[in-house]
């Protein structure tokens, strides 16, 4: 009966004047841990990953492209999430700008991971040390901060720009092996290492390149399967040949 009153006439107290209305017990003052709960949803909703939560392991890719266009997306991402609505950007498409901010990350990371004392020694105006694999490679960090060789060809200003200052990478490192792996794969699997090194060394210059050069030919599948089919046929033509040998012999015999 009483829900059926304040259904059709409202609560008694509107009947009276305001000062008799009861007070808002809910304050509207918010309170220092109130305020640190609301600061700490807001944060958790617009939480932008750092780049140690989504930096991509190389080593789980297994293609050099593939690996460069996931991180170019994630790049976007990222950078969508940093910036403001109005200035977000989203294309199915990758733009080469896109590509090869992408592969500078990439390199940059591997990099660091490998030289890091000796880019910190170029970047406060030093020579690197006597005992680093860059001393005689004359490196310096770019505007993008990719550390690159200058050596002799860097004098020669007709030449590209990758050929005078070719990209360093780590020997052994899983980003410099996806991308010997690539010039291997352009190669059809079917050249020799002289000219996987030349075609490397018209961008990189990877720390002992012929032999990581080598260590992925005797590494690739499709080359000891290659191997292994010619084994096979020079081995069923020596079988034949011999077979025709002992039938004539068996004849002359
Ligand atoms: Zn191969």
């Amino acid at each position: 009966m009483i829900e059926e009153e304040n259904w059709q006439n409202g609560p008694k107290f509107l009947c009276d004047g305001p000062d008799s209305w009861p007070k808002n017990k809910v304050s509207d003052v918010v309170g220092e841990d109130q305020r640190k709960v609301v600061v700490s949803m807001m944060t958790q909703k617009v939480k932008v990953p750092s780049d140690d939560e989504w930096r991509l392991e190389p080593s789980r890719f297994s293609s050099w492209e593939r690996l460069r266009r996931v991180t170019a997306y994630l790049l976007c991402f990222v950078n969508n999430c940093r910036s403001e609505t109005k200035n977000r950007e989203c294309s199915k498409i990758l733009t080469n700008e896109e590509i090869r901010d992408a592969e500078n990350y990439l390199v940059r990371v591997a990099q660091e991971e490998a030289f890091s004392r000796d880019i910190g020694d170029i970047r406060k105006g030093r020579f690197v040390g006597q005992s680093s694999v860059l001393k005689t490679l004359m490196p310096r960090v770019d505007e993008d901060g990719v550390l690159r060789m200058s050596g002799r060809l860097s004098l020669i200003e007709t030449l590209p720009y990758d050929v005078r200052f070719p990209v360093i990478l780590p020997r052994k490192h899983a980003l410099t092996k996806l991308i010997v792996r690539k010039y291997h794969t352009d190669a059809n699997h079917a050249v020799g290492t002289n000219h996987i090194l030349t075609k490397l060394n018209e961008k990189y210059w990877v720390i002992h390149g012929r032999e990581e050069i080598r260590e992925c030919e005797n590494n690739c599948n499709q080359c000891k399967l290659m191997k292994s089919k010619v084994g096979e046929q020079v081995m069923t033509r020596l079988r034949r040949t011999l077979c025709n040998h002992s039938r004539q012999g068996s004849y002359e015999g």
